[in-house]
């Protein structure tokens, strides 16, 4: 049961505000239904993090990024995106207060994402010198619109498939091409045919639009606090800068724009800069 006894309060009010929080708490300690997203204290999965009652919404860092803390005055959570080089053993977070700086441990365990090797002619693999400099150009771009730290989201954290299609479970992948190692699979692959409405997995601001060399066509969206979601490799873009879109609304269309061997959608969920597993936010 909800215990709000951490809380001072006469015992009526502390009754009516327990009751209000009801749902949230319960959330908030995984025993309830809709818990989004769904915990995973592993590389690639999100942590979650219990700060505590405040008035106020406490601030809450990892390094310096700034993280996603979600609940209301009775109980406050941090939710930490685990990045897939994360290494498994301890990780801490930093929680600023009136009274100093609080540290909170938590663990990572480890996680054996599958192992994919591939042999493909050696052209293929090495970019020429100006699409290396392109690449490069791109990724520092990417790097500043993966920074985006706007207000935090007001729902639920539960997101919305943002196209039909056949989902592969191909989060984390390591691939080898010829025996090197590339960055292991960011994000999900959904296979539908090229012109298939793509829309917003939950509520959004356009913050990026582009055409870029592995990506191909691409919108951000900035969810609030830290949360983004990128779209890949689209036939068609129907958004721009700065627009905003409600859960459902379309934002382009399926395609097999950058490198790619087929239509699909590539969707990577950002969360303080680190690419966590999209399934961990549907339903399952
Ligand atoms: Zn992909």
């Amino acid at each position: 049961m909800f215990s709000s006894s951490r809380l001072q309060l006469p015992g009526r009010r502390r009754a009516l505000l327990a009751a209000a929080a009801w749902p949230l708490a319960a959330r908030a300690r995984g025993d309830g239904p809709g818990l989004w997203p769904r915990p995973a204290a592993v590389p690639g999965g999100v942590a979650r993090l219990d700060l505590g009652p405040a008035a106020e919404r406490p601030r809450a860092f990892a390094d310096d990024v700034p993280l996603l803390v979600v609940g209301d005055a009775i109980s406050w959570t941090a939710l930490v995106g685990i990045p897939l080089s994360a290494t498994p053993g301890t990780a801490r977070i930093r929680v600023p207060g009136a009274g100093g700086e609080r540290e909170i441990a938590y663990d990572v365990a480890g996680k054996q994402y599958t192992e994919q090797h591939l042999k493909v002619p050696p052209r293929t693999v090495d970019l020429s010198p100006a699409d290396l400099a392109r690449h490069e150009r791109e990724r520092a771009h990417q790097q500043q619109v993966i920074a985006t730290f706007s207000a935090p989201p007001a729902g639920e954290l539960r997101m919305r498939q943002p196209t039909p299609g056949r989902r592969s479970s191909s989060f984390g992948l390591r691939r080898f091409f010829n025996g090197q190692p590339r960055n292991p699979h960011s994000g999900m692959d959904i296979a539908a045919p090229t012109g298939t409405p793509v829309v917003a997995p939950m509520p959004a601001t356009v913050i990026d639009t582009g055409d870029y060399f592995f990506n191909g066509r691409t919108v951000w969206l900035d969810h609030g606090g830290g949360l983004l979601s990128m779209m890949c490799h689209l036939s068609r873009i129907d958004v721009q800068n700065g627009n905003r879109l409600a859960v459902g609304e379309r934002l382009g269309a399926v395609g097999a724009t950058g490198r790619v061997t087929g239509p699909h959608l590539h969707w990577t969920v950002a969360l303080n800069r680190a690419s966590v597993d999209p399934a961990l936010f549907l339903e399952a």
